[in-house]
């Protein structure tokens, strides 16, 4: 039987590499659901809608309709990647900028309402991977398996910090480990669809298992 997994959790516990792993194992669809609000936070920096001035929050929300998000399946990397109006922006989302108002961008109640949807939308196909803040709670309050991924501050920025590095970033450890805590409050403490633990979540944590030890768990769970 084909199933929806919802995995929620603060920001580089090692989501969606869980994510990945298992929609590849089980052949199913994987959807990074912060890669959609980083592509409205890219464009709302690329349009001046945001920056170190201020938030023009009625023109993005005014834009909405406009913007085209898309997942294509990229078949030589195995999984998909985020279009933002026909454009290839993978790389363009990962940066230190886009993630220091991305949680800015995303309390929007407006953006929630359209990203959610669009999630939703692809519940259609049974057989997905969904990872994010709140798929267990308000994507698929219904979805089969639900899991919910911790890990230290310290082990979260680290590992953020290496692939920012990887990725030619030119950062110090103390800025990645600031912006990982920033969004942390903000995603946890917003009103619309704050970060939490669906009741029904099994919890997996980053900083008692490693990384295969918890693939082979969830893995476990979604073939029970
Ligand atoms: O998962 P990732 O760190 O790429 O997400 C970037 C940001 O997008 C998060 O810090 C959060 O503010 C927002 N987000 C969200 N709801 C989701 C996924 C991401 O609010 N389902």
């Amino acid at each position: 039987k084909r199933i929806i997994i919802a995995i929620d959790g603060y920001s580089s516990t090692g989501k969606s590499t869980m994510a990945k792993q298992l929609a590849k194992a089980l052949d199913y669809i994987y959807v990074d659901t912060g890669a959609m609000y980083r592509a409205i936070t890219l464009f709302a920096i690329e349009n001046d809608l945001i920056g170190p001035a201020g938030f023009k929050k009625s023109t993005l929300i005014g834009e909405l309709p406009n913007l085209n998000l898309e997942f294509k399946y990229n078949a030589s990397l195995g999984f998909s990647e985020m279009y933002l109006n026909g454009r290839h922006v993978e790389k363009e989302i990962r940066t230190l900028e886009v993630s220091q108002f991305v949680s800015q961008v995303s309390v929007v109640p407006e953006v929630r309402e359209k990203m959610v949807a669009l999630q939703k939308a692809m519940g259609k196909n049974k057989g997905l991977v969904m990872d994010g803040r709140d798929i267990g709670t308000v994507v698929f309050p219904e979805a089969e398996l639900k899991i919910f991924m911790t890990a230290s501050p310290d082990i979260r920025a680290t590992r953020r910090y290496k692939e920012l590095l990887d990725r030619g970033a030119d950062i110090s450890f103390e800025e990645v480990l600031e912006n990982v805590q920033a969004r942390d409050y903000i995603d946890s403490h917003r009103k619309f669809s704050p970060l939490k633990k669906a009741e029904d979540a099994v919890v997996l944590d980053n900083s008692k298992l490693n990384q295969d030890e918890q693939f082979k768990r969830a893995l476990a769970l979604a073939e029970e």
